[in-house]
C-alpha cells in the first residue's frame, strides 16, 4: 500500500524563531499584509511582535481582530469579504488554532467567488480550486497543529463544520514557544491536550503510517514530560519549547493519520455546548481510549511507554489498561474537569450528542474499532458518570 506524506508548509520552529519572519516576507512580492489575530493578543502587545519588524520594513499592515474562539460561520464570512474587498496581496495569522484557521480561509476564499457557506465539506456546493494569497502562520497556543493542516474549522449552530483542501495549506508556519509563555494555565492545560489527542489518535488511527507513527510517538513524549510543569509555571522555557514542538509533531502526524473516536464525539460537545475544542477532546479521551482498548493493546503499550513508562514487565493487556489511567491522571493533573457533568453537561443530551457523533462517518472510520450508535452513547454515559 503506497500513501500520501505531506510535510508542508516550508517551517521554522524553536526559541525566537520569529526572527526569520521578515526575511520570509521578503522573498514574496508583497506590499499590503492582513494580521489576523484575536483582540486579547493585540492588547497584551504579542500581536505588535510580528508586526512591528514588517512596519519598519515598509511594509503596509493591518491588523483584523474580529476573531472569538471556535470562530462561527458569520465571523469567517466577515473577514473573507474584508479581505477581497481591501486587496491585500498577503495574509499572516497569529493567535491560536483559532486566528490560524480563519486566516487560512481568507488567503484561500480571496480568490474565490461565493460564500464561505458555499465552501463547506458537509453542506457546500462550490469546490476550493486555486491557490490564494501567500499565507504565513504563527501560533501562540500550542496545541491544534492548525499551522501545518490543510482545514479550516467553523462553528455552526450546534454543530462544526470544515472548509478543507490543500490550497490552504499556508506557505510558512513560523512555531516560536517564546510566543505561548503569555498563555494562561487553563489554555496550555487544553491547547495541550488538545495535541496530546491528536498524537494519540495518530498513533491508533487506523491510516497510521511508520511516518506518522514516528511524529505521533516523538509529541506524546515530549507533551506527555512537559504538560504539567508548562501548566504550574508557565514561564520555564523548556517545557513551552516540549510543548511547542510537541503540539507541531502532533500537527504533522493527525494531518497526515487522521483523527478518530475521541474527535468524532468532541465535535458535537463543541457544537452544541460550546465548549473549547481542547476541553471536548481531553474529557473524553481516557473514555473513547478505555472503550476501544482491546482493538489497539500493542499500540497502546507503545502510548504507555511513550508517556514515560515502562511496560517492559506487564502484558499488552496490562499495559493498555495502565496507559487508559494514565491518561486520566494526566487530564485531572492539569486540572481539566474528568466528567461531562463537570462541564455542566446533563444527561438528557447524551442521545442528541449521540446523533450528531453518528454523522462523522469519516473520523469515526478511522477508528481501530467500529463504533456503532450503542458504542458511542456508551462512550458518552461513561465520561458522564466518571467510569
Ligand atoms: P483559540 O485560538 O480559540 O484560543 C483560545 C484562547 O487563548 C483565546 O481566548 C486566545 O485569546 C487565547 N490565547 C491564544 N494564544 C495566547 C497567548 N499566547 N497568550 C494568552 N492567551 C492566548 O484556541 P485553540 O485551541 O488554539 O484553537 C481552537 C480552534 O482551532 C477551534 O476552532 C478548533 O476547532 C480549531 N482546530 C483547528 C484544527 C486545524 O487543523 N485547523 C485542529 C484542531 C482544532
Amino acid at each position: 500500500m503506497s500513501e500520501k506524506i505531506t510535510f508542508t508548509p516550508l517551517s521554522y520552529t524553536g526559541w525566537d524563531s520569529l526572527s526569520h519572519l521578515l526575511d520570509e516576507v521578503n522573498r514574496f512580492n508583497v506590499s499590503k499584509i492582513l494580521v489576523v489575530t484575536d483582540p486579547f493578543l493585540k492588547d497584551i502587545g504579542l500581536t505588535n511582535t510580528v508586526v512591528e519588524p514588517l512596519e519598519n520594513a515598509g511594509y503596509s499592515t493591518e491588523i483584523y481582530t474580529e476573531v472569538v474562539p471556535e470562530p462561527p460561520l458569520a465571523i469567517g464570512e466577515k473577514l473573507v469579504a474584508y479581505t477581497r474587498d481591501n486587496e491585500f496581496d498577503m495574509v499572516i495569522g497569529v493567535g491560536g488554532g483559532s486566528a490560524l484557521d480563519l486566516t487560512k480561509l481568507a488567503g484561500v476564499l480571496a480568490s474565490h467567488e461565493g460564500n464561505v457557506a458555499d465552501y463547506l465539506n458537509l453542506t457546500g456546493t462550490k469546490k476550493v480550486t486555486k491557490k490564494g494569497l501567500p499565507t504565513i502562520l504563527i501560533p501562540t497556543t500550542s496545541g491544534t497543529g492548525s499551522e501545518v493542516t490543510n482545514i479550516s474549522v467553523l462553528s455552526l449552530e450546534t454543530s462544526k463544520d470544515v472548509v478543507t483542501h490543500d490550497y490552504l495549506l499556508a506557505d510558512v508556519a513560523i512555531v516560536d514557544p517564546a510566543l505561548t509563555i503569555s498563555l494562561p494555565p487553563k489554555v496550555t492545560a487544553a491547547t495541550g491536550v488538545d495535541a496530546l489527542t491528536h498524537a494519540v489518535e495518530a498513533y491508533i488511527s487506523k491510516n497510521a503510517s511508520p511516518v506518522s507513527d514516528a511524529l505521533a510517538l516523538q509529541a506524546i513524549r515530549l507533551i506527555s514530560n512537559a504538560i504539567r510543569t508548562a501548566v504550574l509555571n508557565g514561564e520555564d522555557k523548556q517545557a513551552r519549547t516540549d510543548m511547542s514542538y510537541g503540539s507541531y509533531l502532533a500537527g504533522l502526524a493527525f494531518f497526515n493519520a487522521g483523527v478518530a473516536g475521541v474527535h468524532a464525539l468532541a465535535y458535537p460537545i463543541g457544537g452544541q455546548f460550546h465548549i473549547a475544542h481542547g476541553d471536548s477532546n481531553a474529557v473524553l479521551l481516557p473514555y473513547v481510549m478505555g472503550y476501544i482498548r482491546q482493538s489497539c493493546e500493542k499500540r497502546m503499550k507503545d502510548i504507555y511507554d511513550a508517556m514515560g513508562f515502562s511496560s517492559s514487565n506487564l502484558s499488552q493487556e496490562e499495559a493498555s489498561y495502565k496507559c487508559v489511567a494514565e491518561l486520566k491522571r494526566l487530564v485531572e493533573d492539569v486540572n481539566i474537569p474528568s466528567t461531562l457533568k463537570g462541564f455542566n453537561i446533563t444527561e438528557d443530551a447524551l442521545e442528541s450528542l449521540t446523533k450528531d457523533a453518528i454523522e462523522q462517518k469519516r473520523i469515526l472510520a478511522r477508528s481501530p474499532m467500529p463504533l456503532q450508535k450503542d458504542d458511542i452513547f456508551a462512550i458518552y454515559k461513561a465520561a458522564f458518570d466518571g467510569t
